[in-house]
């Protein structure tokens, strides 16, 4: 059985509670590279990865798996925060770093819960094997001279890493990790709840067999995949190399796969509204179930699939 099947829980630590029979993500941030503020992108949005995942009808207090912490942790945060404060408990959150490059951590010096007394924020990274070393990497980007002050010493800040290929629960989750092909590596995840997963697949690019194969067995499957099309094809060979894909790799991808539904993600800071929107008519003339994925848009997962809500 491979690694990423959801059946067993091999590996895994015995569980005290039951997966989520149901959870609802939020895309905090959907594009790559950098943050795209301005008129241009008013509808879609620009801030870069961040996705939350909460089960459904969670207490305030029950902890968020975040994955990857770009510009739309900022909101996130907020939004934590406000949800928190207005129950009375501190703020929770297990955040999956699938690497360190900036568009993937832009946010965390804004993540307002580092802020906050009592919270308790866990940074897990696949891509070292010594958490210290994790740490260390964090503390020089969050700290003067890149940044005033030193959020992660507040406390509540805690870092930890995992093998390649585990199966490990984070906050009340499934999660399954491999690499895939980027430079510098990138972890993608598959995320399951009780009868239902989704696949992370960003940032990845078509064409090393091993990597391929990795995200083809996080998302087999899967209710829902989020995949690196940062390109089109027609763009793709000038950019050979850097890391992404495209978004027609993406729907082959998800078809190869038997995903239920996939969503496109990575969007480079310099399109438009109006670009994102002939892209995602393309994306969704090719298959019913497809689409860009939006900024601020919300989907729920259990056992009828995937839904936008
Ligand atoms: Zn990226
Ligand atoms: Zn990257």
């Amino acid at each position: 059985m491979h690694p990423a099947a959801d059946s067993a829980g091999e590996g895994m630590e015995e569980r005290v509670a039951p997966l989520p029979a149901a959870a609802v993500l939020t895309v905090w941030g959907a594009s790559g590279s950098a943050p795209a503020a301005g008129a241009c992108r008013c509808r879609w949005g620009g801030e870069t990865v961040c996705f939350e995942l909460r089960a459904e009808g969670a207490a305030p207090d029950a902890p968020s798996l975040m994955i990857d912490m770009g510009s739309g942790a900022r909101d996130a945060g907020r939004a934590m925060t406000a949800r928190c404060e207005a129950a009375g408990v501190a703020p929770r959150a297990v955040a999956l770093l699938s690497h360190l490059h900036l568009d993937h951590v832009w946010g965390a010096p804004f993540f307002d819960p580092f802020y906050r007394a009592g919270s308790d924020i866990e940074l897990r990274c696949g891509l070292y094997d010594d958490p210290e070393a994790f740490e260390a990497d964090m503390r020089r980007l969050i700290a003067p001279p890149f940044f005033p002050i030193e959020p992660l010493t507040f406390g509540g800040a805690r870092f930890s890493t995992f093998p390649v290929g585990a199966v490990f629960e984070a906050a009340g989750f499934r999660v399954t990790a491999l690499p895939l092909h980027h430079p510098g590596g990138c972890m993608g995840f598959r995320i399951a709840g009780a009868g239902w997963s989704i696949a992370v697949i960003g940032d990845h690019e078509h064409g090393d067999p091993t990597a391929d194969s990795n995200a083809l067995a996080l998302a087999e499957g899967a209710d829902l995949v989020i995949f690196d099309g940062a390109y089109d094809d027609a763009e793709y060979p000038a950019h050979e190399g850097w890391g992404h894909s495209t978004w027609q790799r993406g729907l082959a991808f998800a078809a190869e796969a038997g995903a239920g539904q996939v969503l496109i993600h990575h969007h480079l800071p310099e399109r438009t509204d109006a670009q994102l929107d002939a892209m995602a008519t393309k994306v969704r003339e090719t298959t019913n179930s497809a689409d860009l994925a939006k900024q601020g848009v919300r989907w729920r997962l259990g056992k009828g699939g995937a839904a936008e809500l």
